[in-house]
């Protein structure tokens, strides 16, 4: 005679198997028939289809026809010839606070990795720019970066038609307008943005690394996280920033807005061939349809009848061979008034005006031009 608890087991055993389930488990376990086929059918529901982007990068010339600003005449990129340039003299850039900032907002937007400043920052603290041959003061929002799918293409200003792996950008907005919103929204004046070229070489750059160390967390399009190493914002710049492109352009994204003043230093910073695999890191972001974010740069647009500035220090004083039509409103005004200045004018102020948080890296720029 068995147990009572083996009875109960071999009961339990048996029922597990001839009892029919109406989980959608078990259904999906039962051999297709036609009427199973049927009842799959009427339950399916279509996924939800990811609402088409307004925009990409795959597509640029398309850009215009959504956002008619796109086809203006004063559109950036651009390829800078550097022989088109126009030599002219502006004081030198000063940068206040532009040292480590902690705790930067890094997001996948779906065109590129962005490090914003923190929302609440310190506004004693907030990094901004002033001189450079820009009127008024400029506050940092913001770097973001294009790069390519490999390491022949990625930035989207070209010099000579040469492009470089990495393109870093600093975007700052004029506080005059009072928000970065505002700035972005009418004004000739509203945007400056920094142009920082990166080019492979065998050493590393520490300063870059904080930039790729925590991309593995922000894979897919609106991911964020908080940058857990400061980032400093000087070190992100090349060692020469005496020389530098000047010219008014627009956001190389939709809407293509005509109010940033541009410089593109034209001394790229340097990054090991270790980081430029970390580069790879940037490649394996994923864009706003999920695909790969890669060549996410705008080509160069026409230059049309803008005049392209470049500011030398090795050339002090040149005078202007093919002056560009600049009217009373135009932000290089100041670069007009510059231009005229002489040498030892130009160069007192140089050697007064140098704000830089690092002093001793640069202390031989104090007694000569570098
Ligand atoms: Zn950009």
């Amino acid at each position: 005679m068995p147990r009572p608890s083996v009875i109960l087991i071999v009961f339990l055993v048996c029922f597990r198997f001839v009892t029919p389930s109406s989980t959608d488990d078990t259904l999906e376990a039962l051999p297709t028939t036609a009427e199973t086929v049927k009842r799959k059918y009427n339950n399916y529901k279509k996924p939800e289809s990811k609402p088409k982007p307004s925009w990409s990068h795959k597509d640029p010339d398309a850009w215009p026809v959504k956002y008619p600003t796109c086809g203006g005449k004063q559109q950036s990129p651009i390829n800078i010839h550097s022989n088109s340039t126009v030599r002219t003299t502006y004081p030198n850039f000063k940068f206040h606070n532009y040292g480590y900032i902690d705790r930067m907002a890094l997001i996948n937007n779906g065109h590129s990795a962005a490090y914003n400043l923190p929302a609440y920052y310190p506004k004693k603290k907030t990094p901004h720019i002033t001189g450079g041959g820009m009127d008024g003061i400029y506050q940092f929002a913001q770097i973001h970066l294009h790069w390519g799918s490999d390491s022949t293409k990625g930035s989207e200003h070209l010099v000579n038609s040469k492009s470089y792996p990495v393109e870093l950008h600093l975007v700052h907005w004029n506080v005059k307008y009072g928000s970065f919103a505002e700035a972005s929204k009418y004004s000739y004046d509203g945007l400056a943005v920094l142009t920082v070229f990166a080019k492979v070489v065998p050493e590393d750059n520490k300063y870059f690394h904080p930039l790729v160390e925590q991309l593995g967390e922000i894979v897919n399009n609106g991911d964020e996280t908080i940058v857990k190493k400061p980032i400093s914002l000087y070190d992100l710049l090349p060692r020469r920033i005496s020389s530098f492109y000047r010219y008014f352009g627009s956001v190389t994204t939709p809407a293509c807005q005509e109010l940033v003043i541009w410089t593109i230093f034209d001394n790229p910073i340097e990054i090991s061939e270790k980081q430029a695999s970390r580069v790879n890191k940037f490649r394996s972001l994923k864009d706003e349809v999920g695909d790969r974010m890669v060549n996410n740069f705008r080509p160069p647009q026409p230059v049309n009848d803008r005049t392209i500035f470049y500011r030398s220090f090795s050339v002090p004083d040149i005078p202007l061979s093919h002056p560009p039509s600049v009217n009373s409103y135009s932000p290089f005004s100041e670069a007009y008034k510059w231009s005229k200045a002489t040498f030892k004018n130009y160069a007192t102020r140089f050697l007064g005006i140098f704000d830089h948080p690092y002093p001793h890296r640069y202390n031989s720029c104090r007694s000569r031009p570098c």
